[in-house]
């Protein structure tokens, strides 16, 4: 065991150490690097990996794992959880045939230029045999994997939300279809009028600055992160005192800036509140996509779209690009940001309509895996569920099926995490405001009570439990979408 928790320990530096070097490349491509400076594909790169399935596979490395997953209960609760992670990982790496691992590698990534391909031209059926071999893999996927707990799709949505099953993805998503459907049917029937305003251009360096001013308000520690720009926002970091984020500034839309250095800094603030004795280990860092997205919405959507937060900050956003903004009220400006509409990309999609965008793709994954609805068939059945749930008909497949990329990539089971970080965060806010009056304490002009209760309920954990559980050590409660649905009814019936 000694021996074993040694070997285990030394081999994790290792590990961190690739990690760190992959996180560092990922960033300068994605934000430094020239256009044409090739690392993606250099020797270096085939290099490294190698290095990389070498540490992770190696035999001392495994049998290490092995004993010590023997002998779990006896380790303490951040290594037993951490432990057992590692050693499923371990396992389902070797579950998949290594030639079939090896065919879907080189099919995944002929996929994707087609994928492009056929969304540009609007030719489902240039993409269709690819996406044919990569429901087949997936599905196939799912025997491979499968666990005395986990069958069929859950093996796919265990992958990206540890715990969180069909069972509760079910009930999650009939609670949509029964109380917020028809709920948007009625809220969206008037079209939106864009105000006058809202048409102007706005100076990049200007957006930039007030998003370097919103930082200071959720209190964002720059001893410990940057903030820089890319094609699309993200947040990456290396434990708790490396955290980066981008965004990216549009002269036509202050809008998307201004809520994308939100919804980041929402990332990392997560990311910078961990307990700092995590660093070092494979326990820190988010728990899982759901609740990283939990946080990142929370302060995107019940903090950054809320009447308290704009009474505060608005006065900056005018003075900063003063006169453009004169004679915009605060509330005008508030009910700008929560306008709805229903509209055929999930991306471009409100805080309301949002969640119904995931409904549709959860139940056509449902029906691909079990084998209940074929490829061939999938642009009418999506234009069929679209109409349903909307009550619009996308015009193209390019605004319908072709529009994510997701299923290009193979990532069957990802979608829903998005719906069930909006809920999480709803039920987080509502046990939250049992604590304290969160809108009231946005008065004193930062975020500072409410990160403090995130780090305390939330952050502070990292990757060391499983996110059901810590949802149940913040609120008391099981996971609740009534909880998320009472919040966008009301919210949105106020307006
Ligand atoms: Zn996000």
């Amino acid at each position: 065991m000694e021996q074993s928790l040694k070997i285990y320990t030394e081999h994790r530096k290792k590990l961190l150490a690739m990690q760190y070097v992959d996180f560092l490349i990922g960033w300068d491509t994605q934000t430094d690097a020239a256009e044409n400076s090739i690392i993606a594909d250099s020797a270096q790169m085939s290099v490294i990996s190698e290095f990389s399935y070498k540490l992770s596979t190696d035999p001392q490395f495994e049998s290490a794992v092995e004993t010590l997953y023997a002998r779990r209960d006896e380790l303490d609760d951040v290594m037993r959880h951490e432990i057992e992670t590692v050693y499923k990982n371990i396992n389902d790496v070797k579950k998949i045939p290594i030639e079939e691992y090896t065919a879907y590698s080189q099919l995944s990534s002929q996929a994707y230029p087609v994928y492009v391909r056929a969304k540009t031209e609007n030719n489902f059926e240039l993409f269709r045999p690819y996406l044919e071999k990569i429901v087949e893999f997936c599905r196939k996927q799912t025997v491979w994997l499968a666990t005395d707990k986990l069958q069929g799709y859950d093996v796919l949505l265990d992958m990206y939300e540890p715990h969180y099953t069909q069972a509760e993805y079910d009930k999650f998503f009939d609670v949509l279809r029964k109380r917020l459907v028809p709920f948007v049917r009625q809220r969206t029937a008037q079209p939106t009028v864009k105000p006058q305003w809202a048409n102007q251009t706005f100076d990049a360096n200007k957006q930039r600055e007030f998003c370097e001013y919103l930082r200071d308000v959720m209190c964002f520690d720059k001893s410990r992160g940057i903030m820089k720009e890319s094609e699309h926002p993200f947040t990456s970091g290396f434990g708790t005192d490396d955290v980066r984020i981008t965004n990216h500034y549009y002269p036509d839309s202050l809008l998307s800036s201004v809520f994308s250095a939100i919804h980041e800094t929402g990332h990392a603030t997560y990311e910078q509140q961990v307990d700092p004795a995590l660093n070092g280990t494979l326990s820190g860092g988010g728990a899982s996509l759901g609740l990283h997205e939990s946080q990142s919405r929370f302060y995107e959507n019940m903090i950054g779209r809320s009447r308290a937060f704009w009474q505060a900050h608005f006065g900056k956003l005018q003075q900063v690009f003063a006169p453009q903004l004169d004679g915009v009220s605060p509330d005008e400006f508030m009910r700008y940001v929560n306008a709805v509409e229903r509209s055929f990309v999930r991306t471009e999609a409100d805080e309301l309509t949002y969640p119904l965008h995931i409904m549709l793709r959860y139940e056509i994954e449902q029906k691909l895996i079990c084998g209940e609805l074929q490829v061939k068939d999938l642009p009418a059945y999506w234009n069929d569920k679209f109409t349903e749930y909307f009550g619009i008909t996308p015009p193209t497949d390019t605004l319908g099926v072709l529009q994510d990329v997701h299923w290009a990539y193979g990532n069957f089971g990802y979608f829903p995490t998005y719906a069930l970080g909006s809920a999480i965060a709803a039920q987080l806010y509502h046990a939250m405001n049992a604590d304290f009056d969160v809108e009231a304490s946005l008065a004193d002009g930062t975020t500072a009570r409410i990160n403090e209760w995130l780090k305390s309920h939330v952050h502070k954990y990292g990757s060391s439990k499983y996110p059901d559980e810590i949802l149940r050590l913040a609120t008391g409660e099981d996971f609740d979408p009534e909880y998320y649905v009472d919040y966008l009814i009301g919210k949105y019936s106020a307006q």
